[in-house]
Parts: C-alpha cells; structure tokens; sequence
C-alpha cells in the first residue's frame, strides 16, 4: 500500500489502481475530525462508503460537493453514517438530475432496504413539492439500486456485488445492542471486504471471530477502534490482544478527537483524512 496526500480538488477516477480516502475518521460525537465514511475509487468508477451529518463539509474539504456524487453504500442506520443522505438525495434530484446527471445509485441488500426506508428516509422523502397532484415518492423514484446477492448465512450473513470493477463483499457485525452475543442477534450493520484486498470493519463490537476470517485475505486491515471499554465498539485493548502480525496490517478508524499516533503503535498506526491509500 502507497499512502499519498490529497490534492484538491480529489479526482473520483483514476488509471484503475484501487484507492480508498476516509471523508473522516472519527465517531459519531466527533467535533474536530469528520465521521468516518469513506470514498472507495477504482478507475472510472466510485462509492461512497456512508455519509453522516458532516459529510457535506468533508467533502468541501477535498474540494467536492454532494453533485459529485454517484454512487453511496448506507452501512447502517447511525447518524453518523446516514444522517448526510437525506441531503445527499436531495441535491441529487433537485440539482444534479436536472444538470443531466444519472439518478443516484444505491448499494443496498434486500433485506436492509426497507428498513432503511421506512424508518429513517421515508418522513424526509417520500412528501415533496407534487404532493398537491397527490404523488409521493418512493425509493424506487430516487435510486438505481444495486442489490448484493446472499452467498452464506453460516456463520454469519454475507453478501456480494460486482460494481464496475470493484468487487465488494458485506458482511454482518454485531454492532448494536450492547446485549447482542453474534451478528445475528444484532440490528443490521455491514463491514466490507473490498476487491478481496481491503477490510473494513464498518462499526461493530470487538468480534476476534470476524478477524480471524478475514486476516488472510485482507492486506491491510481498517478497523473501529474505541479508547476506552465501550459496549458497542471494539475498545483497543482487545485488539491488542490479537496476534503481531495481524495488528502490523491494521489501522485504527472511528476514533475520538484527542487521539494521537501514540495510541495506536502496537498497530500499523491510525488511519487519516487527507490521505489517499493506494492499492496498486
Ligand atoms: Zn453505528
């Protein structure tokens, strides 16, 4: 992996190397750092990972704006990771629509969809200006969805899609509730193995299973990481736990403001805004 610094504007395509740049890094209560979603690039073709309250001003930071975007991935229904997609929506039918772009895409499962919809995006979209000629809008009339299709159950949920070249796999976290024993007693949260070469762990609970799957086959290793013992996130002194070489491979995300590189020296370090990681 090469670590470059972002120049601005960012390019969303580029000569087909897989690149990955973090909006932000921090929590959901992060008032310093941007939240962490992030921006997966790969030739012609982009996702965005997430887009939380500050989203529309972690994009300016890298010169980008909502119109830019063409592609999103909801992981789960926190603020921090869908509280920007009302907005995102928004801009996309009223601005860039009309400019001639495409409907926005949507990477989203069968079975996350509805829930997505009818309990957080519906009150904000489905009332619109053509409510007088009796009209709502469904979510059909605001995505193109691409649906990752179920390849196990055993031992926990995973999906898979192909999306112009970038290979993505989502599998289930045990995220929320704090009582949640496995992924499949918890809400529905994904983490992402991406083009088989990059983990990230979206938000989950310290699950050395879910390490242990996925260690082999990821070069480097993006994982939520909590400073203190936290009932929802992996607390870092868990992850110091699991073996050398594995944590050599691992970059601390979803971290609180104050933290500094010194924290994470048992691991590969903290993973940044402003830097494009680069797979070639
Ligand atoms: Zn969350």
């Amino acid at each position: 992996m090469v670590e470059q610094p972002v120049s601005t504007p960012l390019a969303l395509t580029n000569d087909g190397t897989l690149e990955i740049v973090f909006l932000g890094t921090g929590t959901a209560f992060a008032r310093r750092l941007f939240q962490t979603n992030l921006l997966i690039i790969k030739g012609e073709e982009h996702i965005l990972v997430d887009f939380g309250m500050t989203g529309p001003q972690a994009l300016q930071s890298l010169g980008l704006s909502a119109m830019d975007i063409r592609t999103i991935l909801p992981t789960h229904s926190h603020s921090d990771h869908i509280g920007g997609l009302e907005y995102l929506t928004l801009v996309n039918r009223y601005f860039a629509r009309p400019s001639g772009k495409d409907k926005l895409n949507m990477i989203i499962t069968d079975e996350y969809r509805p829930l997505l919809w009818e309990m957080s995006l519906r009150g904000g979209l489905e009332y619109n200006e053509q409510n007088a000629e009796g009209r709502r809008l469904s979510f059909e009339d605001l995505y193109t969805t691409h649906v990752p299709q179920p390849i196990t159950v055993e031992p926990r949920s995973i999906f898979s899609i192909m999306m112009n070249g970038i290979k993505l796999e989502l599998f289930h976290t045990n995220h929320i509730p704090g009582e949640a024993d496995s992924p499949k007693d918890a809400f529905i949260t994904y983490g992402l193995l991406i083009d088989d070469r990059v983990f990230f762990s979206g938000d989950t609970k310290f699950d050395r299973d879910l390490i242990d799957m996925y260690a082999d086959r990821a070069e480097i290793m993006f994982h939520d990481a909590s400073m203190t013992p936290n009932q929802v996130h992996a607390w870092i002194d868990d992850l110091r736990g699991i073996p050398e070489d594995i944590r050599a491979k691992m970059f601390l995300v979803h971290y609180q403001d104050e933290l500094t590189d010194d924290a994470a020296t048992d691991f590969a370090g903290l993973a940044k805004q402003g830097v494009r990681y680069l797979f070639p």
